[in-house]
């Protein structure tokens, strides 16, 4: 099953991804978290994709196509994933050919998402560098501006499926595996 998770930052993605990967037995990554790793390598891409990250912007639509399909060609992806953060925007939507099952949106307003941010730590007790006040409102811009219409794409398609996110962790696991008739 290949499943498509798209949300604001701060809507849930990662824990939703997480608990349906456990449930559905396939692998979830996500480019945040691929473009992270890259941002570590001291390289001139490496040292780019901080940049770019930092300051909330995305990663050209040619790079991140050509990372994210050269990742997705792992054997351990090959039965299936839960992608988070991919595509973004509606050139990516139309260069992606995967056979994609359903795309699950987390709608979640702005200001919810930014509320649940201003806590938000990682495994370390750290802010991470690239949640930066500014950057988090520059990605939830971009969202409106160029993922708002992934959504449209794949509404067209019959794929989309919205989930209001503002329930209960359980209450939006339980409604998405209703709507993926798990
Ligand atoms: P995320 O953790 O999904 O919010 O992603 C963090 C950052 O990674 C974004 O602000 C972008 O710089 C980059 N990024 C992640 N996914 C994409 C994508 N599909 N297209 C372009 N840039 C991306």
């Amino acid at each position: 099953m290949k499943i498509i998770l798209v949300g604001i930052q701060g809507s849930g993605k990662s824990t939703q991804g997480n608990l349906l990967r456990d449930k559905l037995g396939v692998p979830y990554l996500s480019t945040g978290h691929i473009f992270r790793e890259i941002a570590k390598e001291k390289t001139t891409l490496g040292r780019y994709i901080k940049e770019t990250m930092t300051a909330g912007y995305l990663i050209p639509d040619k790079k991140t196509n050509e990372i994210v399909s050269d990742y997705l060609e792992r054997p351990e992806y090959e039965k299936g994933y839960i992608l988070d953060g991919y595509p973004r925007t509606y050139a990516q939507a139309k260069a992606f050919k995967n056979g994609i099952d359903k795309v699950i949106y987390l709608d979640v307003p702005d200001k919810e998402a930014l509320w649940r941010l201003a806590f938000r730590t990682n495994e370390n007790g750290e802010v991470r560098e690239d949640e930066t006040l500014a950057a988090i409102k520059k990605r939830i811009e971009l969202f409106h501006k160029f993922t708002e219409p992934v959504l449209e794409y794949y509404k067209t398609k019959g794929k989309l499926v919205t989930i209001n996110g503002e329930q209960s962790i359980e209450e939006i696991h339980k409604e998405i595996m209703d709507k993926l008739n798990k």
